[in-house]
């Protein structure tokens, strides 16, 4: 138990094909993020090898520290599956047949027209002093040890079998029930982790005695979670509150919110159209746009004006503007907002135009440069950025920043 009174935990993925990278170990993954829900302090994950004495060492030494352990690998039938062994092995007791499971099991391969293998006869052992967890997904049955308040649970490797016991068995039986409001998540974008940390450390420091608070840096936007780990006059909804507004203008939603789909809602709120001029997004925009459901309330569409021709015919770009200046340039993109605006009769625009790479880039305009323009109420905001230069992360940060630019100026 951790000084704040949360449970801790540790996971142990086992298996060869982890180590060497054949399977990407997905089941962590899971636990982890299903236990943080939970409230459970994950302190520790582990890979380890089908070997018979590295899984007992690392169980047992896992059940000397943690209040929970999840185990997944390894439960099969097969010469390479050794947790049964493992297990039996640190608590140095026997196993008994279960002679109504094994019969089951039978069953289940007569259904299927098949014969049992005698391998699976192992499945139907049980180790004495554990409970069995049921799979009804598979032939391999978990294991369940309590020893001294702690808890191991040993689960099949297979994801969908290891998800489906977790969540009829573990979840209704062993984790405390929480209030899924002890956590929220605010989305910020157009600021940085380091940034976002320094405006944010008074207040952390504020609270920190009562509250964990985490950053999840992505390309497009960092995520700033709040954990309430203990009681506070001031509640988690109070709390996050707070610290929405003092990230504005930043944070544009909460927890699975999109950026999308919360400037879908402001759009229609106001009654406000939208129409896009992409080059370099190549659609992005509409895209994300049109994910949302209910878009064609506010959104009217768009031309992706990839090339100088379709720039010129369609978007009424002068082919002197683009000799002089280029197609990724400050003066083009106010045009393309301004012309989209014009075409479609929306209220606002969006154009993009940049240099996404690999190739195209020059000294003066490297690969990453981006002109971002917005019009809207007879005025047109341009801004010129150099994104990380990488294609698809590249028009996925332009793609953002452009939401951001309109979500920022239809609330001003
Ligand atoms: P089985 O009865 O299928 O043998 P098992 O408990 O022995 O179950 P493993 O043999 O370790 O499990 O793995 C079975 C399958 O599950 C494999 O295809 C493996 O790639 C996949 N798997 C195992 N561990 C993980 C993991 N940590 N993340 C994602 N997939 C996994
Ligand atoms: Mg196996």
């Amino acid at each position: 138990m951790g000084r704040d009174g949360l449970k801790e935990a540790c996971i142990i993925t086992i298996g060869d094909e982890l180590l060497q990278g054949y399977t990407v170990d997905t089941n962590s993954a899971w636990l982890g993020k299903k236990l943080n829900n939970y409230n459970i302090r994950v302190q520790r994950k582990i890979t380890i090898a089908d070997e018979l004495d590295i899984i007992q060492y690392e169980l047992s030494k896992a059940l000397d520290m943690y209040d929970l352990i999840f185990v997944t690998g390894g439960l099969g039938p097969t010469l390479d599956d050794v947790t049964q062994s493992a297990i039996k092995n640190i608590l140095d007791a026997v196993s008994e047949f279960d002679e109504n499971y094994y019969t089951e099991l039978k069953q289940k391969f007569a259904a299927k027209k098949m014969e049992m293998p005698p391998n699976n006869r192992s499945q139907a052992m049980v180790i004495n002093g554990t409970k069995v967890i049921p799979n009804s997904l598979g032939t391999a049955r978990g294991i369940h040890i309590e020893k001294e308040g702690r808890h191991l649970f040993s689960l099949p490797g297979v994801p969908t079998e290891m998800k489906g016991m977790f969540n009829k068995y573990i979840v209704k039986n062993y984790l405390p029930s929480v209030k899924k409001e002890s956590i929220a998540l605010i989305r910020t974008t157009g600021i940085i982790e380091s940034n976002l940390a320094e405006i944010l450390k008074a207040k952390i420091d504020e609270y920190s005695d009562r509250y964990s608070f985490s950053f999840l840096p992505k390309f497009t936007g960092v995520d700033f979670k709040i954990r309430q780990d203990a009681p506070c006059e001031l509640g988690l909804d109070s709390v996050s509150k707070y610290f929405f507004e003092w990230l504005s203008p930043y944070a544009y939603g909460w927890g699975n919110e999109t950026l999308e789909s919360v400037l879908a809602t402001q759009l229609a709120q106001k009654g406000l159209t939208l129409s896009v001029a992409e080059s370099c997004t190549g659609g992005l925009i509409g895209k994300r746009l049109t994910d949302v459901e209910g878009s064609s309330s506010f959104f009217l569409g768009g031309i992706i004006a990839y090339s100088n021709d379709i720039k010129i015919n369609q978007l009424s770009i002068s082919s002197d503007l683009l000799m002089k200046d280029g197609a990724v340039s400050h003066s083009v993109a106010k045009v393309m907002a301004e012309s989209i605006q014009t075409i479609s009769k929306s209220d606002i625009s969006v154009a993009t135009t940049g240099i996404s790479g690999p190739a195209g880039g020059s000294d003066k305009k490297p690969v990453g440069l981006v002109y971002i323009a917005v019009s809207y109420n007879g005025n047109v905001w341009v801004k010129e950025f150099n994104f990380f230069p990488k294609r698809l992360i590249h028009r996925e940060i332009t793609s953002q920043t452009a939401l951001n630019m309109v979500r920022k100026v239809i609330n001003e």
